[in-house]
């Protein structure tokens, strides 16, 4: 059912020795059986199936894309015209997309299989997937714990292999984090590589799409295949995209930076050893390691929170029960519509957000918070442009603890922020980044390393990732 990578697939399917249709419907009864981890909010069967036939004809008359069979799973915050659009929130429960995002778009043009939308945090906003209007998904790793967010549903999805590959979003850490979480691959790309056209937006400067996958091959050509300039989004950039499949394996000695502050008092002592014994392979292999500093990390939580919220509070503000989405049934007058509507239709955690943004920009407080905040994220900005002088990639741990149990921090927002504390910067900072699983802890649970490169350098993420298969 499982191949090491797509190509592998398109080559077994156009030699007839597998049946696209039967694959499909393996994937299909697989989710069917694991319907207790909750990684879907929506599952397109019949849609699927029929696209299995044509695409399987495709393959066999050597007329095909390059992402052709690939079965994949797609966040519940991206739109897909005539299917549901709900971003795992109440307030956009009974919402069918009318149009379909580029990253999507540019799946199914090289022939991938949607097979379903994933469940999420509430609106992307949460560490733990358990913010979410259809209830908590599960680790498939240890079922009494989170497998992390806001991605959840998406790292499940592969980890659980009931797709090929998925797609999650990473404004904050959404895509890094539930990889670690779940112990496989997943990247976030330079702000800018992959258009946001057709995402519903939280954090607009810092909201990225990106892939996850147990091997590297597929998620280099699923980024290959969803990045590139778009005119419908002016902050995608055009920037030469190389053949990610080219550099896998090429082994090149790439300079590494150790940021000593990613290695302090709260990072979990089993996660330390992992990436240290890592780092030592790597010097023996020939790796020139240095340690090098990133001194505004200690402000790095501070100034995300700020700033996003800010962003989803006047990016959330279009949800008010009047064009579309969930409507409060009882109200006298307009304003008590809105009104009704929003307590109604957002959850707890996504109305803090917006309370916490609307009062950082609110005057008299807009100097002391959002325009310091700007200002910070700045010289974090700068901190990383300084280290990529003289290093290629930093490695760091991916989160400060393996996967947690359910409920452990639900009742604490701010130790659930903490959580983030490794993968925040990268977005302030726009680079990418990718969640390499290393070992396993002594419970059995994924151990995640992270690496960062500077922006736009995706190829060495992918190159030196492909080292630890
Ligand atoms: N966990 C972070 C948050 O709650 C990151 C979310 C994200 O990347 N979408 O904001």
């Amino acid at each position: 059912m499982f191949y090491s990578d797509i190509s592998e697939k398109i080559n077994l399917i156009g030699r007839g020795e597998l049946s696209l249709i039967e694959n499909v419907k393996s994937f299909i009864d697989r989710i069917e059986r694991k319907k207790h981890l909750n990684a879907f909010n929506f599952v397109f069967k019949e849609e699927a199936l029929k696209r299995a036939s044509e695409i399987e004809k495709k393959i066999q008359s050597g007329k095909h894309g390059k992402l052709a069979g690939a079965v994949i799973a797609i966040k519940d915050v991206l739109a897909y015209k005539g299917h549901p659009l709900t971003c795992s929130s109440k307030i956009l429960s009974n919402f069918i997309s009318i149009y379909t995002a580029t990253a999507v778009q540019k799946i199914l043009d090289e022939d991938g299989i949607i097979i379903g939308k994933t469940n999420c945090d509430e609106f992307a906003m949460g560490s733990s997937n358990e913010n979410s209007y259809f209830g908590k998904v599960l680790n498939p790793v240890d079922e009494t714990r989170v497998p992390g967010g806001s991605s959840g549903g998406s790292a499940v999805a592969v980890a659980a292999d009931l797709c090929d590959i998925s797609l999650g979003t990473d404004t904050g850490g959404s895509i890094r984090q539930p990889a670690a979480f779940c112990g496989i691959f997943g990247l976030k790309p330079t702000y800018g590589r992959v258009s946001r056209y057709g995402l519903t937006a939280f954090a607009s400067s810092f909201d990225t799409i990106g892939p996850f996958s147990k091997n590297v091959y597929n998620l280099a050509i699923l980024l290959q295949t969803i990045a590139g300039k778009d005119e419908k989004d002016s902050t995608s950039v055009n920037e030469l995209i190389p053949d990610y499949t080219a550099i896998l394996s090429t082994n090149k000695k790439f300079r590494i930076g150790l940021p000593k502050e990613y290695f302090t008092e709260g990072l979990d002592s089993e996660i330390k050893t992992s990436i240290f014994s890592e780092i030592q392979k790597l010097k023996e292999d020939g790796y020139q390691i240095e340690e090098v500093n990133l001194p505004m990390t200690e402000y790095t939580i501070a100034a995300y929170y700020i700033l996003t919220t800010a962003e989803a509070s006047s990016n959330l503000a279009r949800f008010d029960g009047a064009r579309y989405g969930y409507r409060a049934e009882n109200y006298s007058d307009l304003e008590e519509m809105y009104v009704n509507s929003r307590t109604e239709g957002f959850g707890t955690e996504v109305k803090r957000r917006i309370m916490l943004g609307t009062y950082v920009l609110s005057s008299g407080y807009y100097d002391a918070y959002y325009r310091k905040a700007q200002k910070i994220r700045r010289l974090i900005k700068e901190d990383f442009d300084k280290v990529f002088q003289n290093v290629d990639l930093l490695i760091t741990p991916t989160t400060p603890t393996t996967a947690f149990k359910i409920g452990e921090k639900s009742d604490n927002p701010l130790e659930m922020y903490l959580s983030d504390i490794y993968t925040t910067s990268a977005n302030l900072a726009g680079i990418p980044g990718i969640n390499i699983p290393i070992a396993k802890s002594k419970d059995g649970l994924p151990i995640g390393m992270q690496v960062l490169a500077k922006q736009f350098d995706e190829e060495k993420l992918i190159s030196f990732a492909s080292r630890f298969e």
